[in-house]
Formats: structure tokens, sequence, C-alpha cells
């Protein structure tokens, strides 16, 4: 018998005990796992090969957090035989047969929560409270899928006639990619990964260069949880040389993408090609970037709006797509929201979370370090830089919280997706100008508004256009079954992960009719 779903409570970090616990898992990985090699999995297989690809703390860039085997194109050709063989078992299996290897992988990574936690403080930059987030979005997706696929798996009613039986069921689509991003480094692997699982197809797992460890500890426990061979394959490597081949391949039947605009368009266009000897049509999840907006009315509690801008904006250093980059606030409160959130900022520590609780780590490479720094240039032409501005990469890539002020709507850091701790401080007289300049971007994926005015809430519920809608708090920390997660616009194809829809992204219906 199952539960019903509740997500997995945080980490109270103030408790000591918990502290402790978290140092311990930090000082465990520093002994024992730092430096490791880690091999390709395939079909069951463990493949070691010698080219690397090497993994650094990015807020401590001389600390190597492993060296993961790269996979070739002929890997790709292995794994995808893999994944067709487990397919013919692993399609057979119940729905809750599949559910219940979810349920017991939650139910480890659940006890030996900090370990995977801590690995994403070295591997990713996340502070403590972000990385036992990720690692609860990550057990919260496996609990929920499992429950859905159970539901789903009973199908749908529709009509009967005197002389006719009819059913509608679903069934997997087959073998197909998931592609990842870095900055959830568990869940959104652990997400992109389990979802097309539960529903019975195999999936070719190509994790991101930057965090590829975690990944192959995700898919560790997925084993240990007893699920059989093929049914995840890991192929780490250079996106260059696997991603169009993974999107291409004439035996990918879908392709499971989270990360930048660019890609997922990409993605996209190369999916829509029939290749040689394919015949189906490849479906495509993508969820790509975002320009997230609070909204701060003149009617409302404005030490929440500064404190929701804060934290929305620099939480694990802004890399978030749903993160707050523009601030849209009130003439009548400007100022003053302005302020306050200048004095939350000020509290706001930065530093290396495999040693400390930074409320800030490092951004997670040398190339986001140069863009994010170069688009704080751009924006000291564009508008009034009021706070930080500094960045430092002696030890590690740190960025300093970031504030612009007087920006104007369609200034270069108010419509491009930045992935880093600057957000931009626009005004507006009144609450049509409010949504008009909140709507002014390509993107679609979260907003808030901070504002007591019941009328302004309804008119922003239907007129505020994006995926996800907050009132009277930040734009960030979606919850799995509570928040389901997708954009619109250039946000992409909205699947809406953790939702009750998201499944049927990777599930066929069928109807069968029997004349009696
Ligand atoms: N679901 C996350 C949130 O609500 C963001 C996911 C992402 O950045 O891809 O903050």
């Amino acid at each position: 018998m199952v539960v019903s779903y509740k997500h997995e409570p945080f980490t109270n970090f103030a408790d000591e005990e918990n502290r402790q616990e978290y140092e311990d898992a930090l000082s465990r990985i520093r002994r024992m796992d730092l430096g490791k090699e880690y091999p390709l999995v395939i079909g069951g297989q463990r493949i070691f090969t010698d080219d690397k690809l090497d993994s650094y703390n990015p807020s401590n860039t001389s600390q190597l957090v492993g060296s993961v085997s790269k996979a070739k194109k002929a890997h790709v050709d292995q794994a995808m035989d893999a994944a067709y063989d487990a397919f013919q078992t692993w399609r057979g299996f119940s729905p809750e047969e599949r559910a219940d290897v979810l349920f017991k992988t939650a139910a480890i990574v659940r006890r030996r929560k900090h370990e995977f936690s801590a690995m994403m403080s070295y591997e990713a930059g996340k502070p403590w409270g972000q990385a036992d987030a990720d690692t609860a979005e990550a057990i919260d997706f496996m609990e929920y899928y499992g429950r859905q696929m159970i539901e789903l798996g009973k199908g749908k009613e529709i009509n009967d006639r005197p002389f006719e039986n009819n059913s509608y069921f679903y069934q997997p689509i087959g073998p197909g990619v998931a592609i990842p991003p870095w900055n959830f480094a568990f869940a959104i692997v652990c997400g992109t990964t389990v979802g097309p699982i539960v529903a019975g197809n195999p999936v070719l797992l190509k994790p991101s260069e930057n965090t590829p460890v975690i990944a192959y500890k995700l898919v560790e426990v997925l084993e240990e949880a007893g699920l059989p061979a093929g049914v995840v394959n890991f192929l780490p490597g250079d996106p260059e040389e696997l991603g169009d081949y993974l999107v291409d391949h004439s035996r990918t039947h879908f392709i499971n993408f989270t990360g930048s605009r660019q890609t997922g368009t990409r993605i996209m266009k190369r999916a829509a090609e029939v290749q040689e000897g394919q015949n189906f049509l490849k479906r495509v999840v993508a969820e790509m970037g975002g320009k997230d907006t609070i909204v701060v009315d003149n009617e409302a509690d404005l030490d929440l709006a500064a404190e929701a801008i804060a934290q929305s904006a620099f939480g694990f250093q802004g890399q978030k797509c749903s993160a707050c980059s523009r601030a849209v606030i009130h003439d009548d409160v400007y100022d003053e929201v302005l302020k306050k959130t200048i004095e939350h900022t000020k509290g706001i520590s930065v530093g290396d979370p495999a040693s400390e609780n930074p409320y800030m780590g490092g951004v997670i490479n040398r190339k986001q370090f140069d863009k994010i720094k170069n688009y704080i240039e751009i924006g000291k032409n564009e508008a009034q830089l009021v706070y930080g501005g500094e960045s430092d990469d002696s030890k590690g890539y740190y960025i300093y919280p970031t504030i612009f002020s007087e920006a104007a709507p369609d200034a270069t850091i108010m419509q491009e997706e930045i992935f880093g701790p600057v957000v931009a401080f626009s005004k507006a007289k009144d609450f049509n100008e409010l949504l008009e300049i909140a709507n002014n971007t390509d993107y679609g994926l979260t907003g808030a508004v901070i504002s007591n005015n019941r009328q302004h809430l309804n008119r922003a519920r239907y007129d505020f256009n994006v995926g996800n809608l907050y009132f009277n708090r930040g734009c960030t920390a979606s919850i799995v079954g509570y928040h389901p997660f997708g954009g619109f616009k250039m946000s992409g194809t909205d699947a809406k992960a953790g939702g009750p829809d998201y499944l049927l992204n990777f599930l066929e219906a069928k109807t069968v009719s029997e004349t009696l």
C-alpha cells in the first residue's frame, strides 16, 4: 500500500547536530572520494576510458572532485543496444514494480541524504541549504512520479456500447535520452531520468560536463535499489561530440532536455528531422531559460518584497532558471524597496560551501564567471550600479551579489538571461505598467507579485504570462507535486516537471475496441 505523497522536509542547519552531520559528510568525501576515477555505465558494465573529464570544485578550483571517463560515439551505439535489450523486459514490469524501484531508491537517498548534498557542495558550489533542497527534490521526484505512474497504469475511463468493449491505456514509447543541467545537479538529473524510466523507457543519461560525479552517484543508487542493467546508461562526455549524435540517433524516441535556450532550440530543430530507419516521431521536452521578474505593488509588505528579491536573485549564486533578475517596483515604494534589498544583501556571505556554510559559493565555471562579469560591465553602461559588482577568481569563481537600479525595461540586463547573482531594478507608475514591463521579455518561466491588493493579484493571475506565478513570496524554490514547474514562450515546452501531466510526455495512449 502506497501512502499519499508529501514533500521531503528540509534539514534545519540552525540545529548543531545537523550541522555536525553535514560537516562529517563533507569530511568523509574529502578523505575517501575526492579525485577518484569514475566509469561509463552501459548495460550494467563499468567502462573506463583513457580520455577523462576532470571535475573541479568551482569555489576552490585547485580541488579535483573526480575524473570521469568520457564516452565516444561508439559508446552511444553500444548503450542504445543495451537500452533496446533492457526495454524488452522493463516495459513488461508492472507500473507498481517500476514505481517500487523509485521508492526504494528514494529510501536509500533519504537515509544517506547528506552524502549526496555534500557532494554537490564540492562539485556544484551548492551552499548547504540549497544542496539539501536539491537532494530533497530528487527524493520528491521519485516518490511523486512513482505514484503518478501507478495512477496512470490504470488507464482512463472511456465509453462502452452494448456490443462493444473499449479500453484506453498507456504504454512506454521506447528508449530515449536525458540531457540535464548542472544547476540542479542531483534533482533535475534524477527527475529527467526517472520520469521516463518509471514510464517504462530505458534512458541514455548524458550528465553535464560540470557535474558528472554527482550524476554517477544517482546511477549507482538506482542500481543499488534494483534497477535492471541497461535501463539507465551513463554517458558523460564532450557535449560537442555527444550532444547532436544522441539527439539525431535514429533509435532515440525522446530527448528530455533542461538547459540553455540555444541548445534547446537546436535540439527541437534536429529532432524534427526523421532519420533513415526511423519510423516514429521523436518527442522533445525542452526546459530552457528564464528572465524572471518580481513585481512590487504600492500596497505591499516591503520587507517581504526585499527579502523575496534578495533570496530569489542570490540563492545559489542566481544560477537557477527561476532566479529573479528583474525587480519591477511601483514608483511610490521604489526607493524604499531598493534600500531594504541592499540592506538585506549586505548580510550575504560568500565562500566555499565545501569547507564552511556561506550563503553563496562560486559560480560554476570560468566561462560563466567571464560571462557574468561581462554583463556587469554592460550593466554599468545602461543602469546605476548600487551594490556589489566585484568578482574574485584567485581561489574560486566568486562573483559578489550585484544590484543595478534605474534600468530601462529594454536594457540588455533586463532582457538577457545572466545566470548569475545580478538583479536589475526598474520603475513603473501603476499596476498596468508593472505588468507590461514584467511581460516584456522573450521568456515566461517564473514571476512573483508582492501586493496586498486583491484586484491586482486577480489580474496578474491571468495577465502575468509565466508558467509559475507566485504571490507574496519569491520566484524560486518550486516543490514537486505542489508547484509543477515549467514555462511559456522561449522558456520551453512547459512540460511541468513534478506535475500530474509530466509522465504523459513519455507514454503513448492506446485504444482497444472489441466487438462483442
Ligand atoms: N525548479 C527550480 C526552482 O523553482 C528551478 C529549476 C531550474 O533552474 O532549472 O527554483
